[in-house]
């Protein structure tokens, strides 16, 4: 069998500049697509930016800009931090490219002659900033849990998709499957949410309201909300319904996120693929939170977001990587800043830049685009604790012991 690997990042959400949070994620799916195509694996490795919705469309007209000129900046943005990281992706997408609506439509459209999606009435506390509605029981203390501000109640006039039918379906997936969502923790947490109804998805927004989004294809005075959107960059990338992308890479598929994202990913995006006739993706990848300095989730509303562009000038590309794929454990929340990390951050940076990341190697390579020639093959990989995570999932060595600190020789043999 031909050995194939793709592999996925969130596309990011343009309503602010890229955090260390978004270049964690990318760096480790750039290290394993390194390690996948250095072990001969046909390879695709998307990344890319989300650029419609409310909060965008608030943040342009804040900034006092066209909407599309505001999203043209900032993936910008994107796109040059993943150069000076070293980021060796095969594709970018963005959401308000042809391509990808041109999929959007096609799949909206299917599921609704399906007879999946039907016009409701919705009311919920709704936050602005997560461009989301929030049960009551997810609130904290009343506020969203994401950025501690006020939610305020709405109600209004959506189409729904019909993701409570597909519930029974994706249980018993899950439970076939059980690497589908890991680490395990994860996978418990998505078994714990389907155990209970999880309700119909709201898809659309009004026009009036948000002008900014795909309109839906059979009414014009809606456009498509958040997920139906975003989630479908996955295969629109890959040239959906037809393309040879999307029919060799599609079936493999490792999807990485965040935790924040997990439902969308776990709970939406599933039953999403069942009712459009999609085959399920292969893994869900889930990180922990980088936290700021406070302990919190870095978040630009909190301003606690430790800038991965100062972290870049001040350590070296190769430096930064090497710290995020050794020092944080995948899956676990790990406080992060230049002081608080112990015996890592300040001492460590410099010593790995000279000790091992001086000449070619896997961490990075002159060309972004091309996988660089590795002299560590053949022998130990460095080892630290980032990739064993929580779970072991990647290096296929969770069983041996792993030593704690600094396993690697002190010069280049
Ligand atoms: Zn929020």
């Amino acid at each position: 069998m031909e050995k194939v690997f793709y592999v996925t990042t969130p596309i990011y959400y343009v309503n602010a500049e890229p955090h260390l949070g978004h270049a964690y994620t990318t760096v480790v799916a750039d290290f394993l697509a390194r390690w996948h195509r250095l072990d001969g694996y046909r390879t695709f490795f998307l990344t890319g930016t989300d650029e419609h919705g409310e909060t965008v469309y608030r943040a342009a007209e804040r900034a006092g800009e066209d909407p599309k000129a505001f999203v043209d900046r900032v993936s910008r943005r994107f796109k040059r931090a993943w150069d000076l990281l070293g980021i060796a992706y095969d594709d970018f997408i963005r959401t308000t490219e042809e391509r990808h609506k041109k999929v959007v439509e096609l799949v909206l459209k299917k599921v609704y002659e399906a007879g999946d999606i039907y016009y409701g009435e919705y009311e919920g506390l709704y936050c602005v900033s997560c461009e989301r509605f929030y049960t009551e029981k997810e609130l904290v203390e009343g506020l969203c849990p994401i950025h501690g501000r006020p939610v305020e109640r709405r109600r209004e006039g959506n189409y729904f998709f019909r993701m409570e039918k597909y519930r029974p379906w994706l249980q018993e997936y899950i439970q076939e499957n059980p690497d589908l969502i890991r680490p395990e923790g994860y996978r418990n947490e998505v078994l714990a949410m389907l155990s209970e109804p999880i309700g119909d998805l709201s898809i659309s927004r009004p026009r009036s309201r948000v002008p900014w989004g795909i309109p839906l294809p059979w009414d014009e005075n809606h456009v498509t909300y958040v997920w139906f959107d975003a989630l479908l960059n996955y295969v629109s990338a890959l040239g959906y319904p037809e393309g040879e992308a999307y029919r060799t890479f599609w079936p493999h598929a490792w999807h990485l996120i965040g935790k924040d994202i997990l439902k969308p990913h776990a709970v939406f995006w599933p039953t999403m693929l069942k009712a459009a006739g999609i085959p399920m993706y292969r893994h869900l990848n889930v990180g922990g939170f980088l936290l700021g300095p406070d302990g919190r989730k870095m978040s630009k509303t909190l301003g606690n977001v430790v800038d991965p562009f100062a972290l870049l000038e001040k350590y070296g590309r190769d430096a930064l990587r090497y710290y995020l794929l050794r020092e944080i454990p995948y899956g676990q929340d790990t406080p992060v800043s230049e002081e608080a990390s112990g015996p890592g951050m300040r001492p460590t940076w410099p010593t790995i830049w000279g000790t091992w990341c001086s000449g070619p190697g896997p961490c990075s390579s002159a060309s972004p685009r091309a996988a660089s020639p590795s002299p560590w093959r053949g022998r130990n990989w460095p080892r630290g604790r980032g990739l064993r995570g929580g779970s072991g999932l990647w290096c296929g060595s969770s069983s041996s012991t792993w030593p704690s600190r600094r396993p690697w020789p002190t010069s280049r043999p």
